[in-house]
């Protein structure tokens, strides 16, 4: 074997590109930078730094150890979202590994972290979309208690409601498997259940309240 196939210059710096696989054109610094990553999900990247007026401050790509790697999105608040192939079970054990999905609209887990120091995280959402990934980091933080918001789209609970597009309601629990919202308009069907309506993982619905819930307060 030639010399020559197995020097080659990495495709951003020009450095010896040390891979034994040699079709992978990148140096070792350039590949723990998290440059390969940054190009891979350059326009998800863009649209969460597009979000810097709502508190983001960068999105990027981070070796986390090990050969494991996340999409960190640093907040203003100094918190941040983290996006990966992992989430947790309902055993609280991690599953899959904590590394980035093949593609750019997932599916992403999407972990919120108050600080660096914050090791535990709360589990914000598992298998969504890249568009949720960036609907999630543009309301700045986990959902609140009390967040005013609007429906983007219909809900439906069946068999006993159906919240239309446009409903309103406050934020009335969140809890790390469910989040509840009272609705402003009282819903006889919904009296049952304290005129809320119920986004629940173990039923599914739980990542559906970041596709339709908007905040207006
Ligand atoms: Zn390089």
């Amino acid at each position: 074997m030639a010399t020559a196939e197995i020097t080659r210059p990495c495709k951003y710096c020009g450095d010896q590109v040390t891979s034994t696989d040699l079709t992978y054109e990148v140096c070792r610094a350039c590949h723990y930078s998290g440059r390969v990553h940054a190009d891979q999900f350059a326009p998800l990247i863009a649209d969460l730094d597009a979000l810097a007026p709502a508190g983001t401050v960068a999105a990027y790509p981070e070796h986390t150890g090990g050969g494991c790697w996340w999409l960190a999105v640093r907040m203003a608040s100094g918190g941040y979202f983290a996006g990966t192939l992992a989430y947790k079970n309902d055993d609280g054990e991690w599953e899959t590994d904590a590394t980035l999905p093949d593609n750019p609209n997932g599916p992403w887990s999407i972990g919120y972290y108050q600080d660096a120091d914050d090791c535990e995280g709360i589990n914000v959402a598992c298998g969504v979309s890249g568009e949720v990934f960036v609907e999630i980091v543009r309301r700045g933080e986990v959902a609140k208690l009390g967040q005013h918001v609007r429906f983007r789209k219909a809900v439906e609970r069946f068999p006993h409601c159906l919240a239309e597009a446009g409903t309103t309601g406050r934020v009335a629990a969140v809890c790390d498997g469910f989040i509840t919202v009272e609705l402003d308009a009282h819903v006889p069907s919904l009296a049952e259940w304290d005129n809320c309506v119920l986004f629940d993982r173990d039923m599914e619905t739980y990542e559906e309240f970041f596709e339709v819930a908007e905040v207006i307060a």
